[in-house]
Order: C-alpha cells, then sequence, then structure tokens
C-alpha cells in the first residue's frame, strides 16, 4: 500500500512529484500541488458511504469528511480498522460535515425562479466551528500530525481561523491566524481567540495577512493550513461527495460556490474529475463561481473583462502574464477588493489556477453579484428557517442571476453551497430595518 498517495505539481510542463509527507505547499519552481492517488476507487463503495450514515459508534462514519475515507486516503491506512482511523484521522469527535446535506428551500427558489425540487442548498455553516472550512481542516490538520507539526499557520479573512483554532486546540497543538485588522466579523474574531489561537493583526487586506502568514511560516517551521495546502481540498471533495450522495450519485446541471481564495472551487473541480475518471458519475456538472462585484478578479478575468482576453486553463498553460498585469493594473490604480462580505473579499485568488482548472473540467462559469444581491440572497436563505451569513448570500443571488441570463435553464437540477453561518450579529438587523430592503421585516413600534 505505501506510495499509493503522493503529491504532483498542477503545471503539466513541470510536473514534480513530492512523497506525501513532505511539508510544501507549492512545488520548487512555485506552483500549486495536487495530492494523487494511483488506485482507482470501486464504485461499490457508495453502498458502504451509505451504509456508514448509520455510524454504528464509530466516529469516523459519523463525520461527513471521513465517511468517504476511501477518497482521500493520502495517510494510506487501512480504512476498514478503526483503531488505525483513531491513530491518524483528525476529527472533532465526529461533527465536521456530519450535519451537512442538500435542502429543498421553496422561498428561495422563488426568489431565483425555479422550481423548488430542481434547486437544493446545502448549509455548510451548521458545521462545527460554523462554516465549510472544517471540512478542509479535518484533512490538513491530519496531514499535520501526519508530519508531526507543532504548529498551524494561517491566514483568514475569519472563518479559516476561527476552524484552525478549533482543531488545534483540540489536539493541542498551538495556532497562529495572521488576520486583516478591522475586517474580519467579530463573530469569527472572537472564536479565534475563544479557541485560544495567537492573533497577529495585519495592516492591510486579506492578501497582505497571506503573504506575511506564508514568509513567517517558512521562518518559524509553521505548518500552513490556508487553501493552497492540497490536503484542506482533500476534505472539501466531501461537500460535492455529499450533495451527489443525497441525490443518488446523478449528478446535477449546476454546483454554485461563492468565490473567494478558490479554494471549494478547486476542490469540487478535483471531486468532479477523479468520480468521473472512475466512473461514479456519467455527467459531468458545470461549476458556477460566484464573486462579489467588489472583489471580482475571477470574473473579470475569465470573462475577457480586461484586456480583452478570456483566460483559460487552456490545457494547462493558462496564460499567467496576464493574471500579473491584472494585479499590478489594480495595484497601480490603487483598488483594493471591498465588499461588506468580507469572507469572499479577496483580490489575489491564491487557488486561481487550480479554479480555470475546475471551470475547464466542468464547462463552469463566473458572474459577479452585488452587495446587496447578496444581502437578499442571505435573508431569502434565512426564511426558509436555515441560517447563512453575507458571502454565501452570493450562492441563491448567482443562480438568479444566471437564469435571468439564460444560461441557467428553467428545467436544470442546482445544488448551491451555502458556506458560512451568519457570524455578523447587526448585518440582519440593519437590513431588517431598512424597509426599502426586498425582505426587510421591520420591528413594530
Ligand atoms: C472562506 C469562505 C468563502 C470563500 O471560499 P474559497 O474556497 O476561498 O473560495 C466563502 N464563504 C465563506 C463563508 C467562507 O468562509
Amino acid at each position: 500500500m505505501q506510495d499509493s498517495a503522493y503529491l504532483k505539481c498542477i503545471d503539466p510542463k513541470c510536473g514534480l512529484e513530492y512523497p506525501i509527507n513532505s511539508v510544501v505547499v507549492e512545488c520548487e519552481k512555485g506552483h500549486l500541488l495536487d495530492v494523487k492517488y494511483k488506485n482507482k476507487q470501486p464504485v461499490n463503495l457508495k453502498e458502504t458511504f451509505l451504509k456508514r450514515r448509520n455510524p454504528e459508534g464509530s466516529i469516523f462514519n459519523e463525520s461527513g469528511v471521513w465517511r468517504f475515507r476511501e477518497l482521500l486516503n493520502f495517510c494510506q491506512i487501512d480504512t476498514e480498522d478503526l483503531e488505525e482511523c483513531s491513530k491518524y484521522l483528525v476529527s472533532l469527535d465526529g461533527s465536521e460535515g456530519r450535519q451537512s446535506k442538500p435542502y429543498h428551500m421553496s422561498k428561495a427558489a422563488e426568489f431565483v425562479g425555479l422550481n423548488s425540487g430542481n434547486l437544493w442548498f446545502q448549509p455548510e455553516g451548521y458545521n462545527p466551528s460554523g462554516s465549510f472550512k472544517d471540512n478542509g481542516m479535518a484533512s490538513a490538520v491530519t496531514h499535520a500530525k501526519l508530519v508531526n507539526a507543532k504548529k498551524i499557520v494561517c491566514a483568514s479573512t475569519g472563518n479559516t481561523s476561527a476552524s484552525a483554532g478549533m482543531f488545534a486546540a483540540n489536539e493541542g497543538i498551538e495556532c497562529d491566524v495572521y488576520i486583516p485588522k478591522g475586517q474580519i466579523a467579530p463573530g469569527k474574531l472572537s472564536q479565534a481567540y475563544q479557541f485560544g489561537a495567537q492573533i497577529i493583526e495585519v495592516e492591510g487586506n486579506f492578501d497582505d495577512a497571506l503573504s506575511q502568514s506564508l514568509e513567517d511560516a517558512k521562518n518559524s517551521s509553521g505548518y500552513t493550513v490556508n487553501s493552497i495546502n492540497p490536503f484542506r481540498i482533500e476534505g472539501q471533495k466531501t461537500i460535492p461527495f455529499r450533495a451527489l450522495e443525497y441525490l443518488e450519485w446523478d449528478a446535477p446541471d449546476w454546483i454554485v460556490y461563492p468565490g473567494g481564495a478558490l479554494g471549494n472551487t478547486s476542490s469540487c473541480g478535483k471531486a468532479i474529475m477523479e468520480l468521473y475518471e472512475w466512473g461514479w458519475i456519467k455527467k459531468i456538472p458545470r461549476i458556477a463561481v460566484i464573486n462579489a462585484e467588489g472583489a471580482s478578479t475571477l470574473s473579470d478575468l475569465y470573462n475577457g473583462k480586461f484586456n480583452g482576453e478570456e483566460l483559460r486553463w487552456n490545457n494547462g498553460n493558462p496564460n499567467v502574464e496576464l493574471i500579473e498585469e491584472y494585479y499590478s493594473d489594480l495595484d497601480k490604480k490603487g483598488i483594493r477588493p471591498k465588499t461588506k462580505a468580507t469572507a469572499i473579499q479577496i483580490g489575489r485568488p491564491a487557488n486561481i489556477l487550480k479554479g480555470l482548472r475546475a471551470l475547464d473540467f466542468t464547462d463552469g462559469v463566473a458572474t459577479t453579484v452585488s452587495d446587496s444581491e447578496m444581502l437578499d440572497g442571505m435573508s431569502v436563505i434565512g426564511l426558509n428557517g436555515f441560517d447563512c451569513e453575507m458571502a454565501s448570500g452570493a450562492s441563491p443571488a448567482g443562480v438568479k442571476k444566471l437564469i435571468k441570463e439564460e444560461i441557467i435553464k428553467k428545467d436544470d437540477i442546482v445544488v448551491g453551497i451555502l458556506t458560512g453561518r451568519q457570524k455578523d450579529a447587526m448585518l440582519p438587523v440593519d437590513y431588517h430595518n431598512n424597509p426599502q430592503n426586498r425582505f426587510a421585516n421591520p420591528p413594530k413600534k
């Protein structure tokens, strides 16, 4: 079984490989890495996964991440041996991914303009730290443990630090979190404090915090758990796995994500590539990435809004100079990413190349929505009795826009991912106190 998993550079011209226990987030030429598996996983595991929904006392069956452990077995363990599982796999008592599955939401369906039966939303906010980040953090911290890391490090718009802090506290390892000062929701910041993480405030935005954390991690042998860590991507594959399982592996037409650093987009793309290659799904769902208007790097480049060229994966030869020119143009003009949805207020999406690969494989699309559209999206999810944060509101808002543009068709089956729970308590209060807002329900005086 040894060496059935390894790391490989995503650039086909480079293709450098590393053993699975390497502590690198990029190849020596600075390219992103993939976790690769030599063995194809048999389709009949679908029945095993389904059976584990009756966990029979095992937290690794209860966990919505580790229930699918054969499909992310980078530790190369005997997945049926529960003792081995508990030695290697990091889990918050089985709670990561446990509550997440797709739901029909009739008011959201009416808002976007689809039949309720065609539209699903999957709330990832019901993870233990309140966002989808727990899916990938369980697997990243598993790898951190495999390589005996003593400290994990991340930059964060809030939810990554909450998740990293939670797992670090539970595993008894240190955690440093770099946050853009004054730009993260109080509910997220307070979690990082609560879990005992060391907070480092960075003057600037998330992009600045990320470069500083990567630099410091190198110098202090910290283990980086941002989504450029390929093991984060492995755990986040279980988000589409759960959606697909509930749809009996009959792929929807669309999977829709808010887009920030594009870790989710990348992991969904990788999940679909592997499942398709292994014959688990017959159809390739299309990925739609929804950027905020004020932080629209992917959408701008993909749709040719910068210098007229539509940026594509191009068989592993994307025009990286175009991306660099876009970034220097932003710097030159002093444009900083700006949206009230701070979770996706990111100008330099670290996973942009993996994101392009995902869009290429799935014939995906990228678009933008405004802050007020996201707030409406967030609010209509609330009216179905589900709770999500503003960035997650990009999913319903994006579906609505793509239907209006007839990119998503009226009879398409759509799964939207709701990335996180509401942690900015005043946002809904302010929204509902302004009668001009579409779903406002102001208090009676
Ligand atoms: C991190 C985060 C995002 C952005 O996800 P990426 O994988 O970085 O694109 C979106 N919404 C919420 C709530 C988040 O916490």
